[in-house]
C-alpha cells in the first residue's frame, strides 16, 4: 500500500507541531509520554492516529477519582464457580505490546502512581502481587497519560517524581488555519463558513475577566459546524453547541451572544 492510502486509512489527525516525531520516537526508545492541554484539544485523536500509524493496539482508559490500581492490572472474578484472574487494560497492554493511554491520569487513586513507576523507568516491569507475576514490558508497550492542567486543585497535582518519568508535550488549540481545515473536515461544512466560528472560538478563548472555566474547544466548535451543515441556524447551532455548554451564569451567557452578534 502506498504512503498517500495508509495515511488515508488512518484516523484523521492534523499535526499542529512536531508531536507526531516526538510520538514516534518515544516509542522507539521505550519512553513514556505525558500530553498536557485543556479538553477537546485533540489529544485523544492523536493518540488514536499514532497508534493507528504505529500498528499498535491501543487501550484507552478514561481516569475517574475512583479508578484504582486493580482496575488498571486486574483481578479475581467469580465464573461458574471457579475464581479466575482477568487481565485488567494495563495488564493486557504490556502482555500485547500495546500502547496504553491513561486520559485525565490526576484523577486516578493515589495507589495507580505505584504501579507506574517501575513501569515508566528503566525496568520497565509491572508487577502483579495478587499472582505473584512480574511482566517485563516488550519494546512495542508503551504508556501515554493525559492531563489538563487548567483544572487540576492542588491535592491533584502530579508529583514531581511522577511528572519527571514521562516526556512531556503541551498542547493548545490549533492555528486558526488548522482549526478551520480540522473543523471543515470533521463537520463536512465548507471552510469559508467555518472560519467565522473558529475566529469566534479564538475571541471566547481571549476572554478575559469572564467567569468562563475554560475557553471553548475544537470539539464544541465541531458540534456547531456540525448543526449548521445539517440545516440548523446559525445563532441557535451557536446556542445549544457552544454557549450553553460553556456556562450556566446569564451574564456571560449574554456577553457571549453580544460576541456572536459582532461576528456574524
Ligand atoms: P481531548 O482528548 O484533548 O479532550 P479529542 O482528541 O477528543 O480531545 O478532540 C476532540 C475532537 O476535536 C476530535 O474528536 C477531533 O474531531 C477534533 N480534533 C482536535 N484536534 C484535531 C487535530 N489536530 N486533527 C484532527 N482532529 C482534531
Amino acid at each position: 500500500m502506498s504512503l498517500a492510502a495508509k495515511e488515508d486509512r488512518l484516523p484523521y489527525y492534523r499535526p499542529t507541531g512536531n508531536e507526531c516525531t516526538i510520538f514516534e520516537m518515544a516509542h522507539n526508545n521505550g519512553l513514556p509520554l505525558l500530553l498536557k492541554g485543556p479538553t477537546g484539544c485533540g489529544k485523544t485523536r492523536f493518540v488514536e492516529h499514532m497508534a493507528a500509524r504505529l500498528g499498535r493496539r491501543l487501550y484507552t482508559v478514561a481516569c475517574h477519582d475512583d479508578l484504582s490500581a486493580a482496575d488498571l492490572i486486574g483481578r479475581y472474578l467469580l465464573r461458574g464457580g471457579q475464581t479466575e484472574w482477568v487481565d485488567g487494560p494495563l495488564t493486557r497492554a504490556v502482555r500485547e505490546g500495546a500502547i496504553c493511554y491513561l486520559d485525565e491520569i490526576v484523577e486516578a487513586r493515589k495507589d495507580v502512581t505505584v504501579v507506574l513507576h517501575p513501569l515508566t523507568d528503566n525496568r520497565r516491569t509491572l508487577m502483579i502481587d495478587r499472582t505473584g507475576e512480574e511482566l517485563h514490558a516488550p519494546p512495542g508497550f508503551m504508556l501515554v497519560a493525559s492531563y489538563n492542567p487548567g483544572y487540576q486543585n492542588v491535592l491533584k497535582r502530579m508529583k514531581p517524581s511522577t511528572r519527571q518519568r514521562f516526556l512531556s508535550c503541551t498542547f493548545g488549540f490549533p492555528a486558526p488555519e488548522d482549526e478551520i481545515a480540522i473543523v471543515a473536515q470533521e463537520s463536512g461544512l465548507e471552510p469559508g463558513r467555518v472560519a467565522p466560528l473558529v475566529r469566534l472560538g479564538g475571541h471566547i478563548r481571549n476572554l478575559s475577566g469572564m467567569d468562563l472555566e475554560e475557553g471553548v474547544s475544537t470539539r464544541l466548535l465541531i458540534y456547531a459546524a456540525t448543526l449548521i451543515a445539517g440545516g440548523m441556524g446559525v445563532e441557535r447551532s451557536l446556542e445549544v453547541a457552544v454557549i450553553e455548554p460553556l456556562t450556566d451564569d446569564d451574564d456571560v451567557k449574554t456577553a457571549l451572544r453580544e460576541l456572536v452578534v459582532t461576528i456574524y
